[in-house]
């Protein structure tokens, strides 16, 4: 049902959108080719996501628009109004991974990664306008670490799974966010 519900919006966008170029004002992408396999891999429908929220990714994003969704929802709320002025505001994310078909941290025989189905962007600096950056692999533990623990708790709600520092030796110098639907509520680390 949820499924049928998300193609529904899906095709009224496709219908007001006319070639379904901008899904909606926020986020500026195009949707591109299906990415089918290998094995269980893929991204259908997928699109390439250059901007959202006014924010530039630093490298275009092949995700599912639900992911572009809850980026937007997490800019808006938490991480634009948190930058705030600092640098002349936010203007880009350093984005580190999206669409990659992988295990779990690429370990053999781990789980499909999130990122496997388009479901997972990484994050591993924020850029001002004035140029300044603001990165997890320094900042969580100095200066900018109420900042950066305030991006990384904002993020948890809009996605189903946030990483960060604290998660694990793998998440020392981005942040993980994914869309996945956990039983329990979100999973914020
Ligand atoms: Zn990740």
């Amino acid at each position: 049902m949820k499924q049928f519900i998300a193609l529904m919006a899906l095709m009224a966008l496709a219908a007001c959108g006319g070639g379904a170029t901008t899904p909606s004002s926020g986020i500026i992408a195009e949707k591109r080719a299906p990415v089918r396999g290998p094995g269980r891999c893929g991204v259908d429908p997928a699109w390439t996501v250059r901007e959202v929220a006014g924010v530039r990714l630093s490298q275009p994003a092949t995700i599912r628009i639900e992911t572009a969704r809850a980026l937007e929802r997490w800019l808006v709320n938490t991480a634009i109004p948190a930058v705030g002025r600092r640098g002349g505001g936010l203007t880009e994310l350093k984005v580190v991974a999206h669409y990659s078909c992988r295990t779990r941290n690429s370990r053999p025989g781990a789980r499909l990664s999130e990122h496997a189905r388009g479901n997972a962007i990484d994050i591993s600096a924020f850029v001002m306008a004035d140029g300044s950056r603001v990165t997890v692999l320094d900042g969580w533990r100095s200066g900018d670490s109420t900042l950066l623990r305030k991006l990384h708790s904002g993020a948890c709600g809009p996605f189903g799974t946030v990483l960060g520092p604290n998660a694990d030796r793998h998440h020392q110098d981005h942040f993980h966010f994914d869309v996945a639907n956990h039983r329990g509520g979100p999973y914020c680390r």
